[in-house]
């Protein structure tokens, strides 16, 4: 009882001075919270003397996990490019800068100057999508799952939509193509055998209910050896003299031929814009490098009708993104790749690679077991599946601590290595040259400790 009557009361407590600066209903709301769980554990024996120094640092704690920023930077040492987990693409400074004014000022966004009257929002981004890759017209929703989304609810509602059964795929999460395809109102017609699909499959499940033929990127598997699957240009070809429409979910998509021998895996936008097809769509910020958006290109009389759609509202995209995205497909048409990291750090050679892990090498040699590795690794974020891309690594053990430790030393100071053959790697295909000094200094500190 002598204990319950020594807790502080909240109006004295929060007199405290190292409370001084700080916002005080929130101080009060958490010093509530303290006192009441320290009178609990009073009640129930837990406790048997406190300090109100340690009362006060508590109440600070739980103020400082509040207001400090929860989403951070992280130093992506994967060697996984299109990393989801770690926010996909990154913008580069100078791009964002560019767009700073238009967040941060009333813009032409829905208004025309010329005329002096409501505008198009998508105008501003179809100039440049368009000239990059001939296509009518373009749409841009929230993500390419949204993209899906609508074109189905839109144009195949109680309607039959065939797909290959090689092509039902679940990408990570929550996106299944079958579950999809029921949401949007849209009737499966899956044909075909997991291992192989025939035009004639597709020409035989035809009939006046289908609205569409689509095709789904297989994002994340690929199926080898005995198997078969129809390309889009012949899809196309078929839906054309069926008077149906032609769809390529792409998945990734990107804009730019791909390096290591990847383009024969997978033809760019562009390559499936010159078969003329009635719609396709990808992500904003898996390998074109930018932000999260679904990007939907194709013919002017379809996209008419998704923008008819009510559900557009739903999925529409923010003047942030719409303005990011209209630089970087300016960079890219400019042939300015190095503006878009993804796309620089595809493209970086290994020698590149190795100069920045000698770098880091010699910086903590006299602290760290190193050894430079060249290696392999995948570009993520279901893009070309089971294919990978020479890189280069450095193992890193400091104080004779096994791999998974060095892995978890590393993550809390916020840098995400792999393991592979018992090694903790640090992998350059993803490290930023500005990052190698964040790295010595948390090497500096582990090799401290
Ligand atoms: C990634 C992917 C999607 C989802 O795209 P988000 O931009 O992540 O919404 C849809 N379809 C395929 C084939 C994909 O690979």
């Amino acid at each position: 009882m002598f204990l319950l009557k020594s807790i502080p009361k909240v109006d004295k407590f929060i007199e405290n001075e190292k409370f001084d600066g700080l916002c005080t209903p929130l101080i009060v709301s958490f010093t509530q919270e303290v006192l009441q769980n320290l009178r609990e554990n009073i009640l129930n024996n837990s406790v048997d003397s406190f300090s109100e120094d340690e009362l006060v640092k508590r109440v600070l704690q739980k103020y400082e996990e509040l207001i400090n920023p929860s989403l951070k930077k992280l130093i992506n040492a994967t060697g996984v490019i299109v990393h989801t987990n770690l926010g996909r693409s990154l913008i580069d400074e100078k791009t964002f800068d560019k767009v700073k004014t238009i967040a941060t000022s009333y813009n032409n966004l829905e208004y025309d100057t010329a005329k002096g009257k409501r505008g198009e929002r998508y105008s501003h981004i179809s100039k440049v999508i368009c000239k990059l890759l001939g296509c009518e017209d373009v749409l841009i929703v929230n993500n390419n799952a949204s993209a899906v989304f609508l074109i189905l609810n839109t144009f195949a509602k109680k309607k039959e939509v065939i797909v290959s059964r090689g092509e039902l795929v679940e990408i990570g999460g929550s996106f299944r193509v079958p579950d999809v395809m029921r949401d949007s109102g849209a009737k499966l017609i899956e044909v075909g055998a997991t291992n192989k699909t025939h035009l004639r499959d597709y020409e035989n499940a035809i009939n006046n209910k289908t609205s569409m033929l689509m095709k789904v990127h297989k994002s994340n598997y690929s199926i080898e050896g005995f198997s078969s699957e129809v390309e889009f240009k012949e899809l196309i070809k078929l839906a054309k003299e069926n008077d149906v429409i032609d769809y390529y979910d792409m998945g990734s998509g990107h804009l730019i031929d791909l390096p290591y021998g990847l383009d024969q895996y997978e033809p760019s936008v562009l390559k499936y814009m010159q078969e003329n097809p009635s719609l396709l769509s990808f992500s904003g910020d898996k390998l074109l490098g930018s932000v999260q958006a679904g990007i939907i290109v194709g013919k002017k009389e379809y996209i008419a009708k998704l923008k008819k759609n009510q559900l557009l509202r739903m999925l529409r995209v923010d003047k942030i993104t719409l303005a990011i995205l209209e630089e970087n497909i300016k960079s890219i048409l400019l042939g300015q790749i190095d503006d878009i990291p993804t796309l620089k750090m595809l493209f970086s050679s290994t020698d590149e690679l190795r100069e920045n892990a000698l770098t880091l090498q010699d910086a903590i040699a006299d602290i760290a077991e190193c050894e430079i590795i060249d290696t392999k690794t995948v570009i993520g974020g279901g893009t070309t599946p089971n294919r990978t891309i020479p890189t280069v690594a450095l193992s890193v053990k400091i104080k004779n601590y096994k791999q998974n430790k060095m892995e978890k030393l590393f993550r809390q100071r916020d840098i995400i290595g792999r393991i592979e053959d018992d090694k903790f790697l640090l992998d350059f295909r993803t490290i930023q040259k500005d990052d190698i000094a964040q790295i010595i200094d948390a090497a500096k500190e582990i090799s401290d400790v």
